[in-house]
């Protein structure tokens, strides 16, 4: 009998973007993915995001490629990476342009920040002014390609975090596609990527959040699906800052990979014995794939987190 293909199966993925080694904030989220898509006997995916070419490198790719490996993971099928898509980027960039929201934009970052009246988007970012939104002015020639957002408003509900509401003129603006330094923005990449990937769960970190709402327009503009999202908490340091490659964020030390893995699931509000910090990798996962809970995992970092 011919096997069918389950439409309904669960596909997790793993996306990290090779500028660096991976930190403890990214093993949170590989973790927390990997299981998830365990728990629901599905596929979990790896893709390394390095369609921002000068920010990347192969020496961090293959880094991150053997720490995944040391710290137990395991991914189906044939890795993915980025920078040999753009093809597909560019297709769907063509098919956004037929629809008349996609226009070109002159407008440098000095020149956003300076037209700052709309306040600060979500991500740190100007809310785009819609200077160029209906045509270049004379002598002004294109940088960068944006996507219109009109008056779009986007709702979702994120597993973890809740209701997500979004407007997006007011949260971002009219976004980036296509970087005036040629490289396609990672909003689209990942829509486009997890759509070929037939990706139906995405669990990611919370840092990630504000980026969805730009995500689940995209699909709505390309006829595409959108997974469910859950965005687990991201791991601060005692400054409350994000742990990053920008705080300085320590590699993941794989001599450590057990403390590091138990500290993990501790973050993620699974309870891990303590004694489970001497046991094998192995081992760690054969607890973790037994008690995993996402229902557990708390919306954000416990204040009071200290490594058992
Ligand atoms: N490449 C992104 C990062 O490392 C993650 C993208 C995603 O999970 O959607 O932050």
């Amino acid at each position: 009998m011919l096997a069918t293909t389950n439409p309904t199966a669960y596909r997790g993925r793993f996306a990290p973007s090779p500028t660096g080694p991976l930190h403890f904030g990214s093993l949170v989220a590989a973790l927390a993915s990997a299981l998830e898509a365990r728990a629901n006997r599905g596929q979990w995916l790896l893709r390394m995001e390095d369609v921002d070419a000068p920010r990347c490198s192969k020496i961090a790719a293959d880094e991150i490629l053997r720490t995944l490996e040391v710290f137990g993971f395991k991914w189906d099928g044939a890795l993915v990476w980025q920078s040999r898509r753009t093809a597909a980027y560019a297709a769907a960039l063509e098919q956004l342009r037929g629809g008349a929201d996609v226009f070109p934009c002159a407008c440098t970052r000095r020149e956003l920040a300076d037209a700052e009246i709309h306040g600060l988007a979500i991500d740190g970012a100007s809310v785009y002014p819609g200077t160029c939104r209906n045509g270049l002015a004379p002598g002004k020639s294109a940088r960068a390609w944006r996507l219109a957002v009109g008056d779009a408003q986007i709702s979702f509900s994120d597993t973890i975090q809740g209701r997500i509401n979004s407007l997006l003129s007011k949260d971002v603006g009219d976004f980036v596609l296509l970087r005036a330094d040629n490289i396609f923005a990672y909003q689209l990449a990942v829509v486009i990527d997890d759509a070929a990937a037939g990706i139906t769960h995405v669990v990611r970190g919370a840092d990630l959040l504000h980026s969805t709402a730009r995500q689940i327009f995209l699909q709505q503009k390309l006829a595409l699906p959108t997974p469910e999202y859950a965005h687990v908490p991201v791991a601060v340091n005692a400054a409350g800052e994000k742990l990053s490659k920008q705080t300085g964020a320590t590699a993941l030390d794989t001599r450590n990979a057990a403390t590091e893995l138990v500290a993990a699931l501790q973050l993620l509000g699974q309870s891990p014995p303590a004694e489970l910090r001497r046991a094998s990798v192995a081992e760690i996962w054969q607890w973790a794939s037994v008690h995993w809970a996402l229902a557990s995992v708390p919306r954000v970092m416990a204040q009071n987190f200290k490594p058992i």
